[in-house]
């Protein structure tokens, strides 16, 4: 923890970049992505402050739209998309990831109820080679699920259909930094 608060202690030391951010913020991009601590969307993107809103689940599970059971999910995708405007809604999945190889694995979570009734939400099952470790293939078709959950919310959907909004599937290899990106033509995940 010590080093964290010594960069903390040190990061308001250009305030000229940072004074700017009080007039407001404007991202472009919503970046839904796992809680996981080796996934840092600012690293892998280069993003400024200000330059991406992020929803970080575990698993990056986008819940079911529910609009009588308002989730902290669906408070910040409805942000992002009705308020700011974003005109692109990532969906980034990694490897190695904790949660989806549960689901995979089909792991007893008992001992974690709020992480097992969580989970509850990734239907259909993410599929994939149980014996892999980076859960590649089922943690890829469960980010396409997720855009699909996307989908099922209204004000997305219109967007979608206006053509004012895009989406886009990624995977990350936390071992290797690479980034994949979902191709709808060959329906195959691909260096971006
Ligand atoms: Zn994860």
């Amino acid at each position: 923890m010590q080093p964290l608060i010594d960069n903390a202690r040190m990061f308001g030391q250009s305030p000229e970049e940072f004074a700017k951010l009080a007039e407001g913020q404007s991202p472009q991009v919503l970046f839904i992505t796992c809680s996981d601590s080796r996934v840092v969307p600012a690293l892998i993107t280069g993003a400024r402050p200000g330059e991406l809103f992020e929803l970080r689940t575990a698993g990056n599970i986008v819940p079911p739209y529910a609009s009588e059971h308002p989730t902290s999910e669906a408070c910040t995708i409805e942000y992002a998309v009705e308020v700011l405007g974003v005109s692109d809604i990532v969906v980034c999945g990694h490897s190695h990831c904790g949660a989806v190889g549960a689901l995979v694995r089909g792991d007893d979570l008992d001992a974690v109820p709020a992480v097992r009734d969580w989970l509850c939400h990734a239907t259909p099952r993410p599929q994939g080679a149980v014996e892999d470790p980076a859960v590649a293939e089922g943690v890829q078709g469960h980010v396409l699920t997720q855009l699909l959950r996307l989908r099922s919310y209204p004000y997305i959907d219109k967007k979608l259909k206006d053509g004012q909004l895009t989406l886009h599937a990624w995977f990350y290899e936390v071992h290797t930094g690479a980034v994949l990106a979902h191709d709808p033509a060959s329906d195959a995940f691909k260096g971006l």
